[in-house]
């Protein structure tokens, strides 16, 4: 569970990249042990929801978030199904100047010139009830940019999806994890709800709704692990 400093209790959130056949480990897991792990959380008797979906104040155990960060063109092709078979969502975070194109804010081989959805795919999960949250405009730095820069980039970005959606944009992620004080207030500013970060959950530790903790799942995780988190969250942890 996630405790905020404003003393919501929120679901576990996870948080992944992509989900691809021959994915490289680091940046994303296979489909079929994607579905291994959706099964599982079905099994313990979980639902997958979007972070927009989280009711802040109950603390439901039998709720984890499911995230995924630079909307990837295999997060509609092999994510979304498997979600859809187990009855669950999940948020996307999107790069809204990006869409359509590829991942080209990285030179990293592993991570850059990856296709990413386009609007049709994101108006399309949208419509199957998906979350589309806001991962900026074009994945910079937050925490190096001018403070007129990072406005553009977190306001621009929710007007951007707010325009292609016809709904409100609730939700940021704040790229490469990177944030600083002036971009967490500017993302309150700018009226998403909340925001997350690739903080680490901890047991005991409070965090503000515009830097929520998650636990990254990637294709080095072994199944056992997974199974171990979920047991535990399910346990209240
Ligand atoms: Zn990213």
């Amino acid at each position: 569970m996630i405790r905020t400093v404003d003393g919501d209790l929120l679901p576990p959130i996870l948080y992944y990249h992509r989900v691809a056949p021959g994915v490289h480990p680091g940046v994303g897991v296979e489909p079929s042990e994607f579905s291994r792990q959706m099964s599982l959380l079905k099994r313990l008797g979980y639902e997958g929801i979007s972070l927009r979906d989280v009711k802040g104040e109950n603390g439901d155990r039998k709720t984890v978030v499911i995230t995924f960060d630079d909307g990837y063109l295999d997060n509609f092709q092999h994510a979304g199904p498997i979600l859809q078979e187990n009855g669950f969502r999940a948020t996307i975070f999107c790069v809204s100047k990006k869409t359509g194109g590829l991942s080209d804010w990285t030179t990293d081989p592993v991570w850059s010139g990856l296709p990413l959805m386009d609007k049709g795919h994101l108006r399309e999960l949208h419509r199957l009830g998906f979350e589309i949250g806001s991962h900026s405009r074009t994945h910079p730095d937050l925490s190096r940019l001018p403070v007129s820069e990072a406005r553009e980039e977190i306001e621009g970005s929710r007007r951007d999806l707010e325009d292609l959606l016809g709904t409100s944009v609730e939700t940021f992620c704040y790229p490469y994890g990177a944030f600083s004080e002036a971009a967490i207030e500017l993302v309150r500013g700018a009226g998403y709800r909340y925001a997350r970060s690739v903080l680490r959950m901890k047991w005991g530790a409070r965090y503000k709704r515009h830097l929520l903790p998650c636990r990254s799942v990637s294709g080095k995780m072994p199944f056992i692990r997974f199974a171990g988190y979920s047991l535990l969250y399910r346990a209240g942890f």
